[in-house]
């Protein structure tokens, strides 16, 4: 009899398994050209297992329980990336499970709430990886699987003792994605905001390139020790996040046959102030207050300056590519300018690395030159529109962009009256 009944729950855990085969049909949440998220057939092509989502983009684990405590004696001891990683690891979870109806087309349609926002998140981020190694050209070897924590118990208890709530980003000391549980946000899941989830996978490239994939930055770790007066973090965090926003917003012009093109990476998923805020189309100008805080101040009594500035690099960078073929050339430019060994024209890892004692000398104005110096040669018009609003809405002294190769912006370049002039000595 118990050998019956243990056949019986095989064949039924088969016939609960949908075939595999790539790619995969299914339904997913996906913003509409009406501004709706509403029910929509995508295919999954990395897919391997649709029942606990994975795939070559993604492993989705769920309930694990993840603590940071500075005072925690595991983490203390922590010598390594990884035993850091182990510490805060106090259960692991396990893989979930999915469950879908099969509609007479073979199309997988999700049959909970909990599969919905699932196959959603995997197939935002696969639209994301998609994006990075196809439009932007990054080796999908630099993109291996990467682990998904859905609905983690996630504390940071030298911040709160309450697990965190309403967030999905991504986690450099887990090398990981976290999409945490809703508390008070009433609009769109955050997972299920492809602009949002495109902008953390962004923070991933960035991190892999920038930081060599370091779950504990150097140069994020020796800089923040400054207190108040932080100029190469701001610098640093400011194009983590400006160009994590312009990444999303050119994948979102890869979508034309749904919403398209989205300058507001918030939208749907948080009020209009913020949307508005972080909207790239808006035009914006490095102010006097705004220098003065990036230069003399720190992102870590002024949590918002990273975005300010961020939105106005992503903003100069709106305002100088129009044809899909110039946002194409630009994403590849930025994400070329992460690294770069040539010592005539570095990297930001490598401008990084040398500044890691002194953070005065990581500096806006050369993270805006390496930014020029990697679009290619050739593409002379981008060059010069770039250079134009460079200087002209992140008041970068043209005489420290021009110079004397293809690279270079050229000596013709010129402000615009778009912005008024600052003192940059105040
Ligand atoms: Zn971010």
């Amino acid at each position: 009899m118990v050998r019956k009944l243990t056949a019986t729950a095989a064949l039924l855990a088969l016939s609960c398994a949908p075939q595999t085969q790539v790619p995969m049909k299914v339904r997913a949440l996906v913003l509409s050209s009406n501004g709706a998220y509403e029910p929509t057939e995508v295919e999954l092509k990395t897919v391997t297992d649709i029942v606990s989502l994975e795939g070559k983009v993604a492993r989705i684990q769920g309930n694990a329980i993840l603590r940071l405590a500075s005072t925690d004696p595991e983490v203390q001891a922590a010598q390594t990336e990884e035993a850091l990683a182990r510490a805060m690891t106090k259960d692991e979870g396990r893989s979930i499970t999915a469950s879908y109806i099969t509609d007479p087309q073979g199309v997988l349609w999700p049959a909970d709430f909990h599969t919905w926002n699932l196959v959603t998140t995997y197939y935002n981020l696969e639209r994301a990886w998609d994006y990075f190694t196809n439009v932007v050209a990054v080796p999908q070897a630099e993109l291996p699987q990467t682990t998904v924590h859905y609905f983690p118990e996630f504390v940071l208890a030298d911040v709160s003792d309450q697990p965190q709530r309403d967030n999905a980003l991504f986690y450099p000391p887990l090398k990981s994605f976290l999409v945490l549980p809703f508390d008070k946000l009433q609009k769109a899941p955050l997972a299920t905001n492809a602009s949002i989830l495109t902008h953390e996978y962004a923070h991933l490239v960035f991190n892999r390139r920038v930081y060599g994939g370091s779950a504990l930055p150097a140069p994020l770790n020796n800089w923040a020790q400054s207190g108040d007066f932080t100029p190469g973090l701001n610098v640093i965090k400011a194009l983590d996040e400006g160009l994590a926003d312009f990444h999303a917003y050119v994948a979102s012009c890869q979508d034309v046959k749904r919403f398209g093109c989205n300058t507001r990476v918030l939208a749907y998923s948080f009020e209009d102030v913020a949307v508005n805020e972080r909207d790239l189309a808006t035009p914006r100008c490095m102010g006097q207050l705004m220098y003065n805080n990036l230069t003399r101040s720190s992102v870590n009594v002024l949590p918002n300056l990273a975005y300010e500035v961020g939105t106005l690099l992503a903003n100069a960078l709106f305002m100088s590519t129009t044809t899909d073929a110039e946002k194409q050339t630009m994403a590849r430019a930025i994400v070329a300018a992460y690294s770069d060994t040539d010592a005539a024209r570095p990297g930001f890892n490598q401008l990084a690395a040398s500044s890691l004692n002194d953070q005065t000398t990581f500096t806006l104005i050369k993270a805006a030159k390496a930014i020029i110096q990697h679009i290619p040669a050739g593409n002379v018009d981008l060059r010069q529109k770039v250079c134009t609003n460079f200087a002209t809405r992140l008041q970068i002294p043209v005489n420290a962009l021009t110079g004397n190769t293809e690279y270079d912006c050229p000596a013709s370049t010129t402000t615009t009256t778009d912005c008024p002039a600052i003192n940059l000595n105040p």
